[in-house]
């Protein structure tokens, strides 16, 4: 994929060089724990393409990875019993989002009332 940092950290998670704390996977999609929580539970969902950033996946990525993508974090949700009790999605793009890692990743964040959006 045009413009994709085959070095970024979660392209090493995906090719097994680095070591993840695994919550869900399937064909498409790998989710993991974040390595600095945010909340008591923040998992962090990636698409197995690369993608650098949303508007990449958003532009380029088919309609069956589009769903694929939202239906694993809907399972994380599930996993990590904050279903009922309520999450939030934060998928950070470009630089005023101050995205870190140019892999597409979702940040699912629960497990405590999470406040107002920007804290
Ligand atoms: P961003 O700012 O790009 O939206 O979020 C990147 C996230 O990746 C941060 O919350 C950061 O804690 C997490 N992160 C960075 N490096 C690693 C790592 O090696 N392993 C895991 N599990 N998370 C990481």
């Amino acid at each position: 994929m045009k413009n994709y940092d085959e070095n970024n950290i979660f392209n090493k998670i995906l090719r097994n060089e680095i070591e993840c704390e695994k919550i869900q996977e399937n064909q498409d999609n790998l989710s993991f724990n974040d390595i600095n929580k945010q909340a008591p539970v923040h998992v962090l969902t990636i698409p197995k393409n690369k993608y650098a950033n949303f508007n990449s996946f958003a532009e380029n990525a088919s309609d069956k990875e589009i769903c694929s993508f939202f239906r694993s974090v809907l399972e994380v949700a599930e996993k990590m019993k904050i279903k009922d009790s309520g999450f939030r999605i934060i998928i950070n793009c470009g630089p005023d989002s101050n995205q870190e890692v140019p892999h597409l990743h979702a940040h699912v964040l629960g497990g405590k009332n999470l406040g107002s959006i920007l804290g």
